[in-house]
Formats: structure tokens, C-alpha cells, sequence
């Protein structure tokens, strides 16, 4: 489980659940106790929209699912641990509201990320350039400029050709990166001391949990589609299927196999490599062999 997991699911689990208990105490002064439920629930469910919208950060339905399994395992136990077991309601507690309050738990998540799928999808602006697909245009997505299709595509299409300038360094770093190229960031290395430029790959965005991947040999390679993807999805790439130098970056993907950092092809995880099967720089796996 990866760091933005455990803080969504654990980390606003358990803080949620302790708003909600310090206001029973709140409201136990100035309400029935038959009442309290009701009354904390809409102001729980506003908070909880709040924090879904706001603070949880993933954009998966795998994310937000096992947010939902986590929140409603915490609130079910420590209900049980915390109010049953040590307060010992004189009605017994389990009643409507608190079944209510405990489906809502596993619902507003699921809710949330199907909310948040659609208004992203409709976000996405697409500014109308053309690439080298015509079912793919240049957008502007969540984590800024991407590539985007504009109708369903198949598996293995060429989605953006690397057929630009060639930069030779010892290292990423040695790369120049000013304006308006910033060549170090964008362009993509397909040996251990040469890099290239795409017009339009350069614009795609990194993931974790990528739908492209590299076709091609030597200097002369493309990203492909890596499986049918539907209209309206951004396309992404690894970029660790082509880096291996001292380049990295803070991932903000938001998968739930997000690695945090991005960099080096030597740091890909054997199981993601494994994943990737051939999609990766020809380069690499001559140089680590292929993935087993
Ligand atoms: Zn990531």
C-alpha cells in the first residue's frame, strides 16, 4: 500500500471518525441522545464530501474503493471499541442512523470518484492540435498539457512518432533545459548517452499505471497504445521505460501503484517490468535483459 494510500484510507479514516465522536460529545449536552445521530449525520456527510473533494488525492475507482473499505472497516471497530465497549449506550446503539451513518461511510466514496471521473472528463479542454493520430489532440488535463483521444483507439497504434532533434549527454542532467523546450524534462532517451525530441510525445504525462508504451529501436521509436483505449482518456507513458540516467521527478499521478519517485529504468520494480513486457526502450533491455 503506497504512501497517498495509507493517508486517504488510514489518515482521514481515523480523523473523520474522531470529528464525529468529539461532536456526539457536543451535542450530548445539548440534544437527546435518541437525536444524536441525526443530528451529526448531514454536518459528517458535508465534512466528509469536503475531505473526498478536496484532500483525497487519487483519481482511481481502485483508490477510492479501498478508501471506502478502510473508512467503513474504522468506523464500524472503533464505534465498537470506542463508544460500545467504553460508554455503554443505555439504548444499545445500534440503530437506524448509526446503519445509515456506516453505509454512507462506504457510498460517499464511490460516489465521489464517479462525480470526479465525469467532471474531469469534461475538463479536459482540448486545445485542437493535431497529433501524429488523428483520434488524439493535444488537452489540458489535471496535471496540465496531455494527449488526449478524442475517439476509441485500438491496441498497438502509434500515438506519438520520436523523429526530432537527437541531443547527446553524459548524463540527463548535463542536458540543457531553458525555455521554451526544456529539453532535460521532455525529451526521452533511447540510449545510455542520447536523448530525442517529439513534438507531440513530449506532451504526454507520466503515470505509474500507463495505457502507452515504447515501439522501436534505436533512434527510431514511437509510443503505442498498449491495449483498446476508450474516447476521453488522457494517454500516458512510464517514463521510467526510457529514462536511465540521473533525471528524476516527484510523481503526482495519483495511481494507487504510484512509486513516488520516477527516474532510472535500474529502479523499475521487476513485477512492473514484468508488466510492461516489450514496451520499454530496446536499449534497456539489452542493456538488463528482458523482465522475468
Ligand atoms: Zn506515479
Amino acid at each position: 500500500m503506497n504512501k497517498l494510500l495509507l493517508k486517504d484510507a488510514f489518515g482521514w479514516g481515523i480523523a473523520l471518525w474522531f470529528i464525529g465522536y468529539v461532536l456526539g460529545f457536543v451535542l450530548f449536552a445539548i440534544v437527546p441522545a435518541s437525536m444524536i445521530g441525526w443530528v451529526i449525520m448531514p454536518i459528517g456527510v458535508i465534512i466528509t464530501l469536503w475531505v473526498l473533494l478536496k484532500k483525497v488525492k487519487g483519481n482511481s475507482f481502485l483508490h477510492y474503493f479501498l478508501v471506502a473499505i478502510v473508512w467503513t472497516i474504522i468506523a464500524v471497530a472503533m464505534d465498537y471499541l470506542l463508544i460500545v465497549k467504553v460508554l455503554h449506550p443505555v439504548d444499545g446503539y445500534y440503530k437506524l442512523d448509526v446503519y445509515i451513518y456506516y453505509a454512507l461511510t462506504f457510498i460517499l466514496p464511490l460516489l465521489t470518484i464517479s462525480i470526479k471521473k465525469r467532471h474531469g472528463e469534461e475538463q479536459i479542454a482540448v486545445v485542437g492540435e493535431l497529433t501524429d493520430n488523428p483520434n488524439v489532440k493535444v488537452a489540458m488535463t489535471r496535471l496540465g498539457r496531455g494527449l488526449v483521444t478524442i475517439a476509441d483507439i485500438s491496441k498497438g497504434e502509434i500515438i506519438a512518432r520520436f523523429d526530432g532533434e537527437i541531443f547527446s549527454a553524459g548524463m540527463a542532467s548535463e542536458l540543457p533545459n531553458d525555455q521554451p523546450l526544456y529539453v532535460r524534462d521532455h525529451a526521452v532517451q533511447f540510449s545510455d548517452k542520447q536523448y530525442r525530441w517529439s513534438k507531440f510525445g513530449t506532451a504526454m504525462n507520466h503515470s505509474c499505471d500507463p495505457n502507452c508504451g515504447i515501439n522501436g529501436t534505436g533512434s527510431m521509436f514511437t509510443i503505442v497504445s498498449m491495449r483498446p483505449i476508450s474516447k476521453g482518456t488522457e494517454l500516458t507513458f512510464d517514463y521510467e521505460m526510457t529514462e536511465d540516467s540521473d533525471w528524476r521527478m516527484d510523481c503526482k499521478c495519483g495511481s494507487p501503484i504510484c512509486r513516488q519517485t520516477i527516474g532510472a529504468y535500474a529502479n523499475t520494480p521487476n513485477e512492473t517490468r514484468k508488466k510492461y513486457g516489450g514496451y520499454v526502450a530496446k536499449y534497456l533491455i539489452d542493456k538488463y535483459g528482458e523482465a522475468k
